[in-house]
């Protein structure tokens, strides 16, 4: 039975690819030799490590504008320690969005004074703070672009002088944005890239070595990036199924034609939630994230029919988060818009059941 992917992470990744992919585990394009038992310092897979790097600098715009391309491990996890380590010297803001801003302020509190610049927690993280002021001496502002469990986006980022460092694990490549007005952003794969394994980092040459500390090699951007992301062994099933995405993405036209994609799907269920008593958006209307819908059922009896009208159609994974309770559809790039499509005509069908 044909199945509609709604899971937010790891997540539905394109046809061909994973067609690819399966390939490459066997014999790698016509070498003899599997993907997963060669050098990574062999010319095939340097040639593979370029190419994700290149491709990902390429769709962001960032190309000859003085940023470096790194697939690290760790996920995106890591990246909440790794950017206060590299950047943080005194002092640094942070914008609290979720459940992830927040861990990544842990994480950088270990490493000078953070200022929480603004937060919506007091809301249960239904929006995006707006208007704050941002103190003129922090090493940098952190943001988080979009809140994956709550279903919120950042749609205007603030304009500052102050360094931006933005986790953009679950809405990377899939709008277009002027990406050079971060220092860093950092992204776990899984979400709209590839498998789980490698968090791309996309880092301003400029930005690094200003802070007075001591950083072990594996944590060093500059390492990182003078070794060309081959400091040690890289995650190489997930930097090729990586590139092989970010190929799939260029070829269809880059950022701007998926964003045009996703912006249909999203009104999609979006109108289909608004019009629908039996439904309700769970974020605030102008903050509505296009990868993470976010909502619930007005009627808890009908709950069960709801989802196994749902199970009948193979739609999967649309649970909320046990934060937020209710429904979740995460619709990442690979996610076709006939999908979304089957998910409307099931929530329409149950209003008249209702
Ligand atoms: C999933 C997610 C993370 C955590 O990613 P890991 O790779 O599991 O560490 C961080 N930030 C955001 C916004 C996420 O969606």
């Amino acid at each position: 039975m044909k199945k509609h992917n709604f899971s937010a992470g790891p997540c539905i990744l394109p046809k061909e690819v994973m067609q690819k992919a399966s390939e490459a585990v066997v014999e790698l394009d016509g070498i003899g030799l599997s993907l997963i038992e060669i050098s990574h310092r062999s010319k095939e897979f340097v040639a593979i490590m370029e190419k994700a790097r290149s491709l990902a600098l390429e769709l962001l715009g960032l190309e000859g504008k003085g940023y470096q391309a790194l697939f690290l491990q760790g996920g995106a996890s890591m990246q909440f320690l790794m950017a206060a380590y590299n950047l943080l010297d005194k002092k640094a803001g942070y914008v609290n969005t979720g459940t992830w801003s927040q861990k990544a302020i842990k994480e950088a509190k270990l490493f000078g004074d953070i200022v929480e610049v603004a937060s919506s927690q007091a809301a249960n993280f239904n929006h995006i703070p707006k208007g704050y002021s941002i103190p003129s001496d922090l090493d940098y502002l952190h943001l988080t672009s979009n809140n994956t469990i709550f279903g919120t986006q950042i749609k205007e980022f603030p304009k500052t002088n102050v360094p931006l460092v933005c986790d953009m694990s679950s809405d990377i490549f899939s709008r277009q944005l002027d990406f050079s007005q971060f220092d860093l952003i950092y992204a776990g794969a899984q979400k709209n890239m590839g498998p789980a394994g490698t968090t791309l980092v996309v880092v301003k040459e400029d930005v690094l070595g200003k802070v007075s500390r001591k950083i072990p090699s594996m944590l060093d951007y500059s390492v990182h990036a003078s070794k060309e992301s081959m400091f040690n062994t890289p995650p190489v099933f997930a930097v090729y199924v990586s590139m092989l995405t970010l190929q799939w993405l260029k070829d269809l036209g880059g950022i701007a034609a998926i964003e045009e994609i996703n912006e249909r799907k999203a009104s999609l269920i979006y109108s289909e939630i608004e019009l629908n008593p039996v439904f309700s958006g769970f974020a605030a209307k102008e903050d509505r994230s296009t990868m993470n819908a976010t909502f619930n059922i007005t009627d808890d009896g009908l709950k069960e029919v709801f989802d196994s009208m749902c199970k009948e159609e193979g739609i999967s994974g649309i649970n909320g988060h046990r934060s937020v309770g209710g429904y979740r559809a995460s619709m990442y790039n690979a996610l076709p818009l006939e999908s979304v499509g089957v998910l409307v005509d099931i929530m329409s069908e149950l209003e008249k059941k209702g």
